[in-house]
């Protein structure tokens, strides 16, 4: 089946949660699948990030992770999904942000090309720790995905009304006319 990175793969608000979201459907063992486990894709999504995510202003010019920084990059994926999940759900720790902290250092001390994947991605994590507005941050109800709600009143719950929003909205709707059509 061919892939391609869509606008509704950076809907994170942030690099880092693009990032985090390049696992679909996370919580589901069954289903769970990763998209940078396949090296094409992993290397085609700095290009796609450079025009479709909401921090491109930040990194005009982005760089694929090197194949030795490969590791790397996937644990700095991992800390950034495992601490802001968890500051989603009520349960922040002190050891998943020092997780993640040590991560982001690992990958700032790396001597590799600043315009690459890992260190734009670790300046974006880096600035959603800081996140003056700790709310916004969100979970799909639907995909799992994490999102950062740039909107004015804070109102999404959804990562993507067109796709997620709307798939729940017809499977509502579905449920609905068939309860009253049981007799
Ligand atoms: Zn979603």
């Amino acid at each position: 089946m061919s892939f391609s990175w869509t606008p509704h793969r950076f809907v994170g608000g942030a690099l880092a949660l693009d990032v985090a979201n390049s696992v679909i459907l996370r919580h589901d063992a069954a289903a769970r699948r990763d998209r940078f486990a396949v090296v094409e894709q992993l290397q085609a999504f700095p290009e796609a990030a450079v025009r479709l995510s909401a921090e491109r202003q930040d990194f005009p010019d982005l760089r694929a992770v090197s194949e030795a920084r490969r590791g790397d990059f996937l644990r700095l994926r991992e800390a950034i999904d495992d601490y802001f999940r968890g500051r989603v759900l009520g349960e922040e720790n002190r050891l998943a942000l020092a997780q993640l902290l040590e991560q982001i250092a690992t990958t700032l001390r790396a001597a590799e090309d600043e315009r690459s994947l890992d260190q734009a991605t670790a300046r974006s994590a880096l600035r959603l720790i800081c996140e003056p507005d700790p709310d916004r941050l969100k979970i799909c109800g639907n995909c799992g995905w994490l999102f950062l709600d740039r909107s004015k009143n804070r109102s999404r719950t959804w990562c993507d009304m067109a796709v997620c929003g709307n798939r729940v909205k017809a499977s509502r709707h579905y449920k609905r006319k068939k309860t009253e059509t049981v007799p």
